[in-house]
């Protein structure tokens, strides 16, 4: 990296902010080597994800440092709990724009701090240069499972049902209040909306817990219909989804109602970090129950039969033409 006026060189970079991130991992070897080693516990296999976040497209130049950077690991986190998979370490490779300064980067490095003492896990390595265009942050994060036993999104059976954790739609509530919608609604709810967005909160206690109950699964992040569609795709199925039956926050419900419009409208917005998935009816008692142990709401919302692609049931249970919604997905 070169030297810039009010940012710091590389190596104290690495050294002063980054380090101290990769002290609880052995093999990091303080980020002071080329490369780094993984341990795996024996009978487990590593499950490795990545995700880029570009300034302008998935984060705002302005959004705080902090919630950047627990975006930028928190969507990785969340491919890996939709896998089953317990998260261990991570990767970061900055390319930083010219606008970021030494206090932008001490932020950055705070709120990546914040979300490895939450989720246990810890950087391992990365890379760090300059570029003349936009802020782009690439994470690749490392999980484990029990050998063969990650989650994918093949295996759902005619006869499943459908599940989906938390609530759906926020994220792209709060893009519309960007774009000047519900300019009455309460700063607390705008809030709560703005929060699901910046920092959306990866389902890792629950994802690995559907090991061997559920039997396909997939990171909601583009939208529920479109990635449950990824299930049925990859499954060879046909996925039926009631929309009466898809979980809205409160807040959304204030912000854009309950009727089939809003309900299309949130389950194709994207964003979410939810985790989708098919199982067999007779793990639905068990899956209550890890629902409660985790506490976090999982929902029941449709099945899974012979055919192929995804369809939404309105409220009187007949498949609704997504085209002439709006819908645009497939
Ligand atoms: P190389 O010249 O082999 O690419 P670097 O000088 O880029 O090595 O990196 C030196 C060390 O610092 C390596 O251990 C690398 O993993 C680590 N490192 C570099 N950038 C980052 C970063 N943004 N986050 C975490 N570790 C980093
Ligand atoms: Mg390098």
């Amino acid at each position: 990296m070169d030297r810039r006026q009010g940012r710091r060189g590389e190596f104290e970079l690495i050294a002063e902010l980054f380090a101290p991130l990769a002290r609880g991992a052995p093999g990091a070897l303080d980020l002071k080597d080329d490369a780094a080693t993984i341990t795996i516990p024996q009978g487990h296999e590593l499950v490795v994800t990545a995700d880029t976040l570009v300034e302008g497209v998935h984060f705002l130049k302005s959004d705080p440092p902090g919630s950047i950077a627990r975006k930028s690991l928190r969507v990785n986190l969340s491919d890996l709990a939709a896998k089953g998979a317990s998260a261990q370490s991570y990767m970061l490779a900055l390319s930083l724009a010219p606008w970021i300064d030494d206090d932008w980067l001490k932020r950055f490095a705070e709120g990546l701090a914040a979300d490895q003492a939450q989720f246990g896990v810890t950087l391992i390595g990365g890379d760090t240069t300059s570029t003349p265009a936009v802020l782009t942050i690439t994470i690749a994060a490392f999980g484990t499972v029990p050998l063969g036993k990650m989650l994918k999104r093949g295996g759902a059976r005619p006869g499943d049902r459908i599940f989906v954790s938390g609530t759906i739609g926020d994220a792209g509530g709060f893009l519309s209040v960007l774009d000047g919608e519900g300019a009455r609604i309460d700063a607390e709810l705008r809030d709560t909306l703005a929060a699901r967005y910046r920092t959306p909160t990866p389902r890792t206690s629950l994802g690995p817990k559907l090991i061997g109950l559920a039997s396909a699964a997939v990171d909601v992040s583009d939208g529920l219909l479109a990635d449950v569609g990824h299930i049925a795709d990859v499954s060879r199925a046909r996925i039926l989804i009631e929309a009466a039956k898809i979980p809205l926050s409160g807040a959304l419900r204030v912000l854009w109602g309950t009727d089939l419009e809003a309900i299309i409208r949130a389950a194709s917005a994207g964003d979410d970090y939810e985790i989708a998935f098919a199982a067999p009816e007779s793990s639905r008692n068990a899956i209550a129950n890890v629902s409660r142990e985790c506490d976090i709401l999982v929902h029941e919302i449709g099945r899974v039969e012979e055919g192929e692609g995804v369809s939404l049931l309105d409220l009187g249970g007949c498949p609704v033409a997504l085209g002439r919604l709006g819908f645009t997905h497939f």
